[in-house]
């Protein structure tokens, strides 16, 4: 099975001031996309402990990173990428307009520090930062796809989304995704929230949301919307349909009326035929 390491780099982490959601965030999509998350290791700010573990990285197919990606002098994650697999820091073009057109957009000029974040391992693609302006690195080692992302988690999510699921697309493994829903009525989302959490551990590959819809004649309405994915389309109808059914027992048993069932619907994502 695919596999995929998660690197977490900051001091911050490993003195408990700040909690790792970068990793837990990262490690349930990866999960998603069907790669078995194998190591999530944390790493102070110091080159050879983060080049040490882009190194034993390389045993997974996909390697995600956070952190360490800034202007300053305690970012040390592009020299520390470069170290582990031997490639020096280059000026990259690409990354050096991308981080010109942020600071050009704030009316602000390069400096040697801005300058820096466009260096990155030869060989690599700058990845866009929607929200922030240290682009992210790729480059593919030994047939390991890399990804270095920034620790601030709305520029993390954003560039995942962004510029990283489009490239793992490709990588990631040919799952098959299963879905399934249901409208309640008369439960309140809050109240419910609790059931979902409970049903949600039947199955790691199995995801639930719940939408509120407002509310009709009084009742609140929330629909309820189930997703997995995984290798296996016929295990993903039995864990989906299990996790449908609790959530329906639990539905009716918190007094709410069920409408519109639906699923589970087996879908394949890259050939686009139901399966
Ligand atoms: P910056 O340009 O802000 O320095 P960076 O890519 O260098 O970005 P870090 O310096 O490692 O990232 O972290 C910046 C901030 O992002 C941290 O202070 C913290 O608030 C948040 N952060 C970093 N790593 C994580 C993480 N794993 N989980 C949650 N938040 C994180
Ligand atoms: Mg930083």
């Amino acid at each position: 099975m695919d596999t995929a390491w998660i690197i977490s780099t900051g001091n911050e982490l490993l003195i408990g001031r700040i909690a790792n959601t970068n990793a837990q965030w990262l490690a349930e999509r990866l999960t998603l996309y069907g790669f078995r998350v194998e190591r999530i290791v944390t790493v102070p700010d110091e080159p050879e402990e983060e080049a040490q573990a882009f190194r034993e990285a390389l045993r997974a197919r996909v390697v995600v990173s956070t952190g360490g990606l800034g202007p300053t002098f305690d970012d040390k994650t592009a020299e520390a990428v470069a170290a582990a697999y031997g490639r020096p820091l280059v000026l990259n073009e690409e990354a050096l307009r991308m981080v010109r057109e942020k600071y050009e957009a704030a009316g602000m000029g390069l400096t040697p520090e801005r300058v820096k974040m466009a260096y990155l391992p030869l060989g690599s693609r700058p990845l866009y930062n929607p929200v922030g302006t240290a682009p992210g690195i790729y480059l593919e080692v030994r047939g390991t796809h890399v990804f270095v992302l920034p620790g601030p988690p709305r520029e993390m999510k954003g560039m995942f989304t962004e510029s990283v699921e489009p490239l793992l697309r490709r990588v990631a493994p040919k799952i098959y995704w299963c879905e399934a829903g249901f409208t309640m009525k008369g439960v309140a989302e809050a109240d419910f929230a609790p059931h979902v959490k409970r049903a949600m551990r039947l199955s790691r590959r199995v995801y639930v949301k719940s939408h509120p819809r407002g509310r009709e004649t009084g009742l609140s309405v929330v629909e309820l919307h189930i997703t997995a994915s995984g290798p296996d389309p016929e295990e993903l109808r039995v864990e989906v349909g299990r996790v449908l059914e609790a959530l329906l027992e639990a539905a009716r048993g918190a007094g709410g009326a069920v409408e519109k069932v639906w699923g589970p619907v087996v879908r394949r994502p890259w050939g686009g035929a139901q399966a």
